[in-house]
């Protein structure tokens, strides 16, 4: 059996071959190296990730944006916020909508406050109350990231007991293990900001070389809401959403707590094969994550085994998204998994 710990292909191909003329069948104890597994930077080895995010309850992002990215099947995170005073109140109807079709509801805080001006009793307050309020209006998902107001972070501790990631403004890409996760960059969009589709699509490609992480804040849509800031028109962002989608192995387009989680997990995921038949491989896939919500699909690879031409990947007795890939001569096999699910087969077809 070390031998096949070597994870050498040939005598990989040579273990394969004794087996099948032993014809035993039960599993191996062996484990192939993990160097053989791969874990993408990136779900589907695209080489940036793009978030999309919405701020201050603007009724058009709802009415105008949401229902444009659905039509790329790209999803969104609308940072909300909860006082029903805020002179744009949520509209939870219309969050939920948006929530079960696989967009993020985010935390804007309660009242939109300047958290440098807080006390930490003060501070505590708008973080955990906003969050409560989001959970009691949205089914499906938990309320795990904030943006904050003005881009002040106030105290990243204090704000990181109660979220996973923040979001902040500074106008940088993000590099692709975040320096700090309490206080993500972005790039406001508008005439503020980014205002025209080059603009916006500089960033995006910026980001693709880099392998990084582009962050978008949007307000206003159109201008014919009065005193959304920096607002961009429709077109700017459907024709940048029709060149990400043109790009499809460049651009990945996440919600922004959905690429938080991946880049966790995708850093502290250890991949072990927990047996090798002829035909079928189990691999077991472990982080130090709490998997009640780090349970976003890694895009994981490994070569091929010699002879197989058609697989199907299964984790907890469903089909996963699996495809096989050639990447400078060699065959891979790429497919999505959750850590900690359940272990995952990889079965020749
Ligand atoms: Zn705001």
């Amino acid at each position: 059996m070390h031998l096949f710990m070597s994870g050498d292909s040939i005598r990989r191909r040579l273990y394969f071959g004794l087996w099948i003329l032993l014809m035993s069948g039960g599993p191996s104890s062996a484990q192939a190296p993990s160097s053989t597994y791969q874990v993408a930077p990136w779900r589907d080895f695209r080489q940036a990730a793009i978030s999309f995010t919405f701020d201050d309850n603007l009724p058009n992002q709802l009415a105008i944006a949401v229902p444009m990215f659905n039509r790329f099947n790209f999803k969104v995170t609308l940072f909300t916020v909860t006082s029903p005073k805020w002179v744009w109140p949520a509209n939870w109807n219309g969050l939920q909508k948006a929530a079960s079709e696989g967009n993020e509801i985010g935390s804007h805080t309660i009242n939109h406050p300047n958290f440098d001006t807080l006390s930490d009793s003060a501070l505590r307050s708008e973080l955990l109350l906003s969050q409560d309020t989001i959970s009691a209006h949205i089914k499906g998902q938990r309320c795990i990231t904030i943006a904050y107001p003005y881009c002040v972070p106030g105290n990243e501790a204090i704000d990181a007991e109660y979220y996973i990631a923040a979001r902040g403004c500074s106008g940088q890409i993000v590099s692709k293990t975040p320096f700090d996760f309490m206080n993500i960059s972005s790039f406001v969009c508008g005439d503020q900001g980014l205002n025209s589709v080059d603009a916006v699509e500089t960033e995006a490609n910026k980001a693709a070389t880099s392998g990084g992480w582009c962050v978008y804040l949007i307000h206003g849509i159109n201008f014919n809401e009065p005193g959304a800031y920096s607002p961009v028109s429709q077109d700017t962002i459907f024709a940048v959403l029709k060149y990400l989608s043109a790009n499809p192995d460049k651009f990945w387009v996440a919600p922004f707590g959905t690429v938080a989680r991946y880049i966790k997990e995708r850093n502290s995921a250890s991949i072990s094969e927990v047996s090798a038949a002829a035909d079928s491989i189990v691999v077991h896939l472990e982080d130090d994550l709490d998997s009640a919500f780090y349970d976003v699909p890694l895009t994981i690879r490994r070569p091929l085994p010699s002879g197989w031409v058609s697989v199907a990947v299964r984790q907890n007795g469903e089909t996963m998204p699996s495809q096989i890939v050639k990447l400078q001569g060699v065959n891979y096999v790429m497919f999505e998994a959750v850590p900690k699910m359940s272990d995952i087969t990889i079965e020749k077809r």
